[in-house]
């Protein structure tokens, strides 16, 4: 009888390890946390104009069902109109205009990066070579111009390319997938 016990012991561990292991993700109820909008001092919005922000405390949070298929949104850059309107609606009367000077001068800056060199870059010559870091083509010729295979910055060269990042998307979630269903 001991021996028998000991059997229905071992069955019931090896089910308990098989219910604990196997692959599932399970999402419960979230809590969504609501703030107020306030002019933002650490973000420079991509068109001219006031930045939007968040109040630093929530103003309240309610409890939600998470649907198993999560929502992307693609974002378009708000138009300045568009983002002082919603500021006087969360009733933010007045915005320091001496941001707007401030994130104007960061904003043009940035269009002053990337080297100059045209389709070919040498290391003697090329501003990113000679400042340490790589050459990148994000579109066309901005922010660098040099052309694939011309390029000998030492420090490498990055093009974006939406249809390799598209493709890595597909083959992760391909493998995620049957990593699940394993
Ligand atoms: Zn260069
Ligand atoms: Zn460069
Ligand atoms: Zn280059």
């Amino acid at each position: 009888m001991a021996k028998r016990k000991f059997e229905d012991d071992d069955e019931d561990k090896s089910n308990r390890i098989k219910k604990f292991t196997k692959k599932s993700v399970h999402y419960g109820d979230v809590t969504v946390f609501y703030f107020q909008r306030v002019q933002s001092f650490c973000c420079i919005p991509s068109l001219a104009g006031v930045a939007l922000g968040l109040s630093s405390r929530h103003i309240y949070s309610e409890q939600c069902k998470i649907n198993d298929e999560f929502r992307t949104f693609e974002r378009e850059p708000l138009p300045s109109k568009v983002r002082q309107k919603l500021l006087r609606l969360a009733g933010v009367k007045k915005w320091k205009k001496s941001e707007l000077k401030i994130a104007r001068d960061i904003r043009i800056s940035r269009l002053n990066c990337g080297c100059s060199c045209g389709e070919y870059c040498f290391p003697q010559t090329c501003s990113c070579c000679l400042n340490g870091i790589g050459c990148q083509v994000d579109e066309g010729t901005f922010p660098c111009s040099c052309r694939p295979n011309c390029c000998l910055n030492a420090q490498g060269r990055l093009e974006y390319s939406g249809t390799k990042i598209a493709r890595h998307r597909t083959e992760t979630l391909a493998r995620v997938q049957a990593n699940m269903e394993s």
